[in-house]
């Protein structure tokens, strides 16, 4: 799968800031944005990456803009983590 990793990405450092992380990747379309970890360190991390590997096929299903409306919809009425994009995200990188 093809993807773009950005370091030091300010949208993942304000998403960090809403979800009270440290560490955040973030997609958008391919882009995967990180705060607070290297491009190193998250490659490492074989769950963590398979995990937004997860978030590039939902764009890919829904188309770009949809799927953050999706996203943001299902957010706003479950919270973050019980969100359905989160959860199939946990259980795919889990296999
Ligand atoms: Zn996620």
């Amino acid at each position: 799968m093809k993807y773009v990793i950005i370091e030091k990405s300010i949208l993942a450092r304000i998403a960090a800031f809403i979800l009270r992380g440290k560490s955040v990747a973030i997609v958008f379309g391919k882009r995967i944005s990180l705060s607070g970890v290297s491009k190193e360190d998250f490659l490492k991390d074989s769950r963590w990456l398979k995990h937004e590997l997860v978030h590039i096929k939902q764009y890919e299903r829904y188309g770009f803009f949809r799927f953050i409306f999706l996203y943001l919809i299902e957010s706003i009425r479950k919270g973050y983590y019980n969100n359905k994009f989160e959860a199939e995200a946990r259980r795919e990188a889990e296999k």
